[in-house]
């Protein structure tokens, strides 16, 4: 490891991955990536089922087979990889940012770097997150350190299951303990809709004939030493438990799929702008922060779907760096006019949040997701001001699947206010 970097990743995930990669093919020679975990691959390393790259590398890929593909890449390209690594702190210097990091081997270390890139991925939110009653004992996990005991450690977790949430994690931990023996009874929903993709509630709840419980919740989990016992009760419209509708669950396990954090403790740590709807920092066009010459891709910037949009938008950010640090020059600096992307309450969040005309090649994507299920077709509107800017047909739309729009550089340079705004229509 040098003391001096042209470009530090944080995070060895696809998002980091992809970024390194990138940058290093728009003339970066001095890349790390720093990652915590004894080896590169993120979260891909554990998600031994089949369904990804499908977009990106037009086959259908494990995780692990995915991950390997940038890594091979990686050692190709010679970039340097520090894992078992943990980075502690950024701070800025006069010449970029200083990364103080940890491990067995370095000790406490400080690197200094021109760009920096964020790819720290996300975590569970946990029972504690979401204050399910009753006693606190044995049995009750989240549906990722589930997925890492069975699928990597070799542990099974239980033999009658019952999962809270609906997200894509626990619909695929429900089809892998069905098919490691175990019985999973039910995966319950607070919502009127899942969270997970529609292609996952196929795959892995209808063919194994396991109920999705919607509008229900678990309101109560007993037991000794390990669970015993769980309650699952409907809730009305505004998520209140309806008397009289309790059904008793006899398992050993709950697994908890209900929602990810993206890990941003060390971005709101330096300073960085975060947008409260997606809990990562707000980005531009080029998937730079409020902070020059610092990007963020993957899930640290918003929850993703699927992993083939994770290497699309790491390779923006990586090209972006690397224009960076071979340009000297402070793209904050040096763009005058900015586009604000506002949504109307149908819409969640939108990435980027903030536009540079300057910086457009040839077209955008503007990253998404709809607050509520739409089953019937509905429109996309963007419009400046009264204009409409673009405008694109959805025959379905849900909150659990990330949708995204393409603009061009014309249709941008059609703005003449300094807000672009999205909506859903009929
Ligand atoms: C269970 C599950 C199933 C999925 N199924 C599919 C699927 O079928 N198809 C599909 O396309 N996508 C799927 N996805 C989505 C896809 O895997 C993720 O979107 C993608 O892995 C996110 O990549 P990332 O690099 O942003 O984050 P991660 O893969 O989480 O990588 C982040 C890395 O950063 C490291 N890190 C964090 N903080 C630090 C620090 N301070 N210092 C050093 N290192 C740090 C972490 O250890 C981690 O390795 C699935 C995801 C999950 C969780």
């Amino acid at each position: 490891m040098r003391d001096n970097y042209q470009m530090v990743v944080i995070g060895g995930g696809p998002a980091g991955l992809g970024a390194a990669l990138s940058a290093r093919g728009d003339g970066l020679e001095r890349i790390l990536i720093v990652e915590r975990d004894v080896e590169l691959g993120g979260i891909l390393n554990q998600c031994i089922h089949n369904g990804f790259g499908l977009h990106y590398f037009k086959e259908e890929l494990t995780g692990p087979e995915y991950a390997c593909r940038l890594i091979d890449s990686l050692e190709e390209n010679g970039i340097d990889v520090a894992c078992d690594t943990m980075v502690l702190a950024i701070e800025p210097t006069e010449g970029g940012q200083r990364v103080c990091l940890m491990s067995a081997n370095e000790g406490y270390r400080f690197i200094e770097t021109q760009a920096l890139i964020l790819a720290m991925g996300c975590r569970e939110r946990t029972r504690g997150a979401i204050q399910i009653p009753g006693t606190r004992v044995a049995g009750i996990l989240t549906a990722g350190t589930a997925q890492r005991y069975v699928n990597i450690e070799g542990y099974m977790v239980g033999k009658r299951v019952i999962i809270l949430g609906s997200g894509d994690i626990g619909l695929i931990m429900a089809r892998r303990l069905t098919l490691e023996g175990a019985k999973v009874l039910a995966c319950v929903e607070i919502m009127p809709y899942s969270g997970g993709l529609s292609r996952n509630i196929v795959q892995c709840l209808n063919d194994y004939d396991i109920p999705l419980l919607l509008s229900h919740t678990i309101t109560n989990i007993e037991g000794k030493k390990r669970v015993e016992r769980v309650t699952v009760q409907q809730v009305n419209s505004s998520f209140v438990p309806i008397r009289r509708t309790e059904i008793d669950y006899e398992v050993d396990t709950v697994l908890l799929s209900v929602g990810l954090i993206p890990e941003n403790e060390l971005t709101r740590a330096a300073g960085i702008e975060i947008d409260p709807r997606t809990s990562g920092p707000v980005v531009f066009e080029n998937n730079e922060t409020s902070v020059a010459g610092v990007f963020a891709c993957g899930n640290v910037l918003h929850v993703h779907d699927l992993v083939d949009y994770v290497t699309e938008e790491s390779a923006n950010a990586g090209k972006a760096a690397a224009a960076y640090v071979i340009d000297k020059q402070s793209m904050h600096e040096s763009s005058k006019r900015t586009i604000a992307v506002v949504s109307d309450d149908s819409i969640g969040y939108t990435v980027p949040q903030k536009i540079r005309p300057t910086f457009i090649e040839k077209s955008i994507r503007i990253f998404f997701r709809v607050r509520e299920p739409h089953k019937t077709p509905k429109r996309i509107i963007l419009r400046d001001d009264d204009q409409v800017i673009a405008s694109f047909r959805r025959p379905y739309m849900a909150p659990g699947e990330m949708e995204h729009v393409t603009i061009s550089k014309d249709q941008i340079d059609q703005i003449e206010n300094n807000q672009l705004s999205i909506s859903i229509e009929a």
